[in-house]
């Protein structure tokens, strides 16, 4: 086998330095991708497969694009989660002995993109790094295209217990990618957790990165103080390892400054509501579950933020509301201030849209890729602040004004910009303009030698029209000949002598004379003067502000905060929600309240409000029977929104409130196949209510609707009965709970449980069907109308006839059914009518071949089976019965 060519050796030696990434590979005007990372590039991106000569036999797979427009390629690379490492040239081709040297200046992966149309301007982008050690979390995030970075700890006996506090933690950030240290990087759940539950980029990081005198002085140096005590970090070694790794991969793959990042906050995830997964998948907080989109998610009805920061602020909000009474009520005492000037809102929100996304503009400033429309978006943005403190001023709302530092107005920032950079600037600074003229004497000299010269040249060329008489006589440029005098074919006679021919074209020769080449230098020398000058002032102002990033970051935090809470205000009004009433009385009392989406989307006057009271004594628990469609899963969201909301410092959709802080919510609602995991329905159901159990406490609400479904009747009464009792059960949990319920027999338990109250939904029997009146009422009812609401759904008459035929005979027959009912502990059930009834119990007196065809479809593995399978095995077995 033959050598390897020496680039094909640089080429692989510089590719395991990042042996997980794409490697693009500066080869002139071209990256280009080698051996398998060209075959995955080819075909991820539809580019060609070629190869190159490499010194083996066969020559290496080979891939490029074009460098100019490399940036769509890598953007397309990274959303579909590789990692892609920028190699360029270090030197000049030309001044290259031997090879060229070359080396990584960047890698661009998912968690670390800072620009470009990957970012949603409302979400953070965070890139999260895992540090484990002896059943002990360090968890950092980062977003390094705004500077926010969140470090916690979390801890638990085994790792069942931090898994899946690691699942809420990941579930409230949402990072786009995350580093593990090897320890954890070898538990499969917490691999299996990252990549397939949430589909994030996983990447192991090797132990070296986290070792904690390093990760110390990492983080000391970064946000320049003399002691970890500083940053509240002092102790809490696996927080700094996490946090020193992820500092130490940034800087890896970024390989730039990182002056933008200038605070660490440390929190403990207790000091805020805690969500699961599931609830916070339930509740569609901030994306539905069937679309994933924003749209129809409570975020959606909620933001109302005219800037970009303001949005990731209130997502944020929403994503770990608050449980301590003091600090909702400051927040709520804030939205109440702009509420009370509903008139002069658009006034505000006027203000706000002339500031753009400060923070991102920082770590543009800081990434020395801020360009001079960037900087005429800050002076405009930070144009904004007085008006802001004159509109607060003239509310004379104090809570505001506490938000938001008044004697800070960055007015020498503005005053930079407003002085150095011409409110015309180009997008990129070698298009000239960009420096004020009068801010810089350099700059001002060569452009007015740059402008005479242009005087110069129309003088000349009127000058010379009426020496040679020819109208159409003009002066042009080009870059390859410069300036000349372009004579048009029908007068070539009358060109003077001293003309010197340059070039012919068509219609048109073109001239120069010594005097306009003498002068094209003078001019040159000017205008390329004056881009180098301008070019270093605008470095020196980027430098400048460079140093001022703090203050500005500061300020973005201000406004992006009143922006939220104007945005809380506005939803407010337009809305008609009301001020609930934090209490520390133990007591969520709801007058009615009204699901917020549910009543966006249909329209407030047709939402029916319902009151909901929870207490710790004569109403813990409400058992909420009804028929399907009757509106009970509206209601026990709705109650779990209204408290969250609460929580967040909202107003709440509602007549009134009352809510006492909940430490979590958690819901099981519907059934979520999670089928990536290779869990049934049943198992997903069965897990998420064992979290409840083995997590809620007396200060948690709890919704639930419908458990214990997926199996056979009796079993999934007596589950859902044992649950209710523990939840119920105030040496247990004592947790305030809502369960929506199909099962009638579990009404039995408001005579046997005090605290336990029964509710249903109420509708109304017509001739012509029912109607549904969306209140809920005290007592229960025993009718399920199932086949009602198969009607309202369009189902055939005939099976709908049948069905009512069908319904006759069984509850004729209830006994059967009752007999085989044994439960212990309570051991009697009610009469119940049949509508519930097992299927296969219905199917007693059967034909042999219907026997056999249940037997089909007792065997089936449903879970392993699309839609269309079923419907196959479907349409089979009819043909047979
Ligand atoms: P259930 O859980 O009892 O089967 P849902 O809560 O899913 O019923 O409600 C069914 C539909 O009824 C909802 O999609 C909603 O459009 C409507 N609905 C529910 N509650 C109300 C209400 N209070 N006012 C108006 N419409 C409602």
């Amino acid at each position: 086998m033959a050598q390897l060519s020496p680039m094909m050796t640089q080429y692989l030696q510089i590719h395991e330095e990042v042996p997980d990434a794409l490697l693009f590979f500066r080869l002139g005007d071209f990256y280009e991708m080698f051996f398998d990372d060209a075959l995955k590039a080819s075909r991820e991106l539809e580019i060609a497969l070629t190869g190159r000569d490499c010194g083996l036999e066969e020559r290496a797979p080979m891939c490029g694009v074009p460098y100019h427009a490399a940036q769509n390629y890598i953007t397309r690379l990274v959303e579909k989660g590789y990692k892609v490492a920028i190699c360029e040239q270090m030197e000049d081709p030309k001044d290259a002995k031997g090879i060229v040297k070359r080396g990584i200046v960047r890698v661009i992966s998912p968690g670390t993109i800072s620009e470009g149309t990957l970012l949603e301007s409302k979400k953070n982008n965070y890139l999260m790094s895992l540090y484990l050690e002896n059943n002990r979390l360090g968890i950092a995030s980062i977003d390094v295209s705004t500077g926010d970075f969140y470090v916690t700890e979390i801890e638990g006996k085994t790792p069942e217990l931090w898994l899946s506090q690691l699942a809420d933690e990941i579930g409230k950030m949402l990072p786009a990618e995350v580093i593990l240290n090897p320890a954890l990087f070898k538990q499969p759940q917490a691999l299996e957790l990252i990549e397939k539950k949430f589909g994030i980029l996983a990447s192991l990081y090797p132990e070296k990165y986290f070792n904690i005198k390093s990760c110390s002085e990492r983080i000391t140096t970064q946000f320049e103080v003399f002691s970890l005590g500083a940053l509240d970090l002092e102790k809490r070694d696996h927080a700094i390892a996490a946090a020193g790794g992820l500092l130490g991969y940034i800087d890896e793959t970024q390989r730039r400054a990182l002056n933008h990042i200038k605070t660490i906050r440390y929190y403990k995830s207790r000091d805020f509501m805690v969500l699961d997964l599931s609830t916070r998948r339930n509740l569609e907080l901030t994306e539905t579950i069937r679309t994933l989109e924003k749209k129809g998610s409570l975020l959606w009805v909620l933001d109302k933020t005219v800037t970009a920061m303001g949005g990731r602020t209130l997502r944020r909000w929403l994503e770990a509301p608050l449980i301590k009474t003091a600090n909702i009520l400051e927040r709520q005492g804030s939205v109440q201030e702009f509420y009370d000037h509903a008139s002069r809102l658009p006034e505000f929100k006027t203000i706000l849209t002339k500031v753009y996304d400060l923070e991102r503009l920082c770590a543009k400033i800081s990434f020395g890729t801020a360009n001079p429309r960037d900087l005429l978006a800050l002076k405009q943005s930070l144009g904004a602040l007085p008006l802001i403190n004159a509109f607060l001023a003239s509310l004379k709302a104090e809570k505001l004004a506490s938000l938001y530092d008044q004697d800070e107005l960055l007015e020498d920032v503005w005053t930079l910009i407003e002085k150095a950079i011409d409110d015309n600037a180009p997008l990129v600074i070698k298009e000239g303009n960009v420096v004020k003229t009068g801010y810089n004497d350099e700059v001002d000299t060569y452009r007015e030698a740059s402008e005479k010269g242009q005087d110069w040249i129309r003088d000349l060329e009127c000058r010379e029209r009426e020496k040679s008489g020819i109208k159409s006589l003009k002066i042009k440029y080009n870059r390859v000949f410069g300036y000349f005098l372009e004579v048009t074919k029908s007068y070539l006679d009358q060109v003077p002598e001293d003309y010197i021919r340059k070039q012919t074209l068509a219609n048109a020769e073109r001239y120069f004379t010594p005097e306009l080449k003498a002068m094209e230098n003078k001019i040159l020398g000017a205008q390329e003067g004056l881009l180098r000058c301008e070019t270093q002032v605008f470095q020196e102002i980027r430098e400048t502000l460079l140093a001022e990033i703090q203050r500005i970051q500061k300020k973005a935090t201000e406004v992006a905060e009143l922006d939220a809470i104007y945005s809380l205000a506005t939803v407010a009004l337009q809305n008609h929600y009301v001020r609930p009433e934090i209490s520390s009385e133990k007591s969520i009392d709801i007058k009615n309240g009204r699901h917020p989406v549910v009543e966006a989307f249909i329209g407030e006057s047709h939402f029916i409000g319902n009151d909901c009271l929870l207490n710790d004594d004569d109403q813990q628990m409400m058992i909420i029977t009804g028929p399907n469609m009757a509106g009970k899963s509206t209601f026990i969201r709705q109650v779990a929104v209204i408290v969250l909301m609460a929580q967040i410092g909202s107003f709440i959709p509602a007549d009134a409130g009352t809510i006492s802080v909940v430490d979590r919510i958690f819901t099981r609602v519907g059934a979520s196949d999670d089928l990536a995991s290779g869990q049934s329905t049943f198992m997903v159901e069965m897990t998420e209510v064992a979290n409840i159990l083995k997590n809620a406490t007396d200060q948690s609400l709890v919704i639930l609707d419908e458990i214990g479904r997926g199996t056979s009747t009796f079993d999934g009464i007596s589950i859902a009965w044992a649950v209710v009792e523990h939840l119920w059960d105030k040496a247990a949990i004592g947790a305030k709970t809502l369960f929506a319920t199909h099962y009638h027999e579990l009404t039995e338990l408001e005579t046997l449980k005090p605290g336990i109250k029964n509710y249903s939904i109420s509708l109304k029997e017509t001739p012509d069907g029912v109607i549904f009146l969306r209140k809920i009422k005290p007592g229960s009812v025993d009718q399920s109308y199932g086949i009602e609401v198969a009607k309202l759904a369009g189902f055939p008459s005939p099976v709908t006839k049948r069905a009512q035929e069908i319904l006759k005979h069984l509850e004729a027959g209830e006994n059967t059914y009752r007999e085989n009912l044994i439960v212990a502990d309570p051991p009697i059930l009610t009469e119940r009518k049949a509508s519930q009834l097992n299927f296969f119990e219905m199917a007693k007196g059967i034909s042999p071949e219907e026997e056999a065809a249940l037997g089909t479809i007792r065997d089936l593995n449903i879970d392993e089976m699309s839609p269309i399978e079923v419907m196959n095995v479907i349409y089979h077995l009819r043909e047979k019965i």
